[in-house]
């Protein structure tokens, strides 16, 4: 499905992905204002370094599972399109358990070359994200490095 919008933000071996610290304290910011369910962003940017975030706007609501639904995530797919960025991952909250990959994210996530970010706000004072990449139908946690704004 729409080859040209997949990103390969792993396939730099010596290349550590980033993602912007702008977007990671407005995940952070939209996570909790979306408690207490979950919340999830489609990641978006070029190579391995990612720049923004589109907010799920799906209807659905859950304390333990995210979907988005078709239609939301081919919108969100042609907004990638018309700005040339490229579809490099997908990150959710995890409301009230760690950031460890659930049974329901390994049965729902059929992206392997895309990066799968998981956020948990079980502790509201020390927010934690953690990458991680499947290969082989498991999730491996992954490195990654937060790159600075310009400016602040
Ligand atoms: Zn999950």
């Amino acid at each position: 499905m729409l080859p040209d919008i997949l990103g390969q933000p792993f396939a730099h071996k010596h290349t550590k992905l980033k993602i912007d610290g702008k977007v990671v304290k407005r995940l952070i910011a939209e996570g909790r204002e979306a408690l207490p369910y979950e919340y999830s962003a489609l990641l978006a940017g070029r190579g391995a370094a990612i720049t923004c975030h589109f907010a799920n706007v799906s209807e659905t609501t859950a304390t333990d599972t995210f979907s988005w639904s078709g239609p939301a995530l081919i919108g969100t797919l042609q907004l990638l399109r018309e700005r040339e960025l490229r579809w490099l991952g997908c990150v959710h909250t995890h409301p009230r358990t760690p950031a460890i990959p659930s049974a329901a994210d390994h049965a729902g996530w059929h992206y392997p070359e895309l990066s799968y970010w998981i956020l948990s706000l079980a502790r509201p004072d020390r927010p934690e994200l953690k990458l991680y990449q499947m290969a082989g139908g498991r999730f491996f946690a992954r490195e990654f490095e937060i790159a600075n704004s310009s400016g602040r």
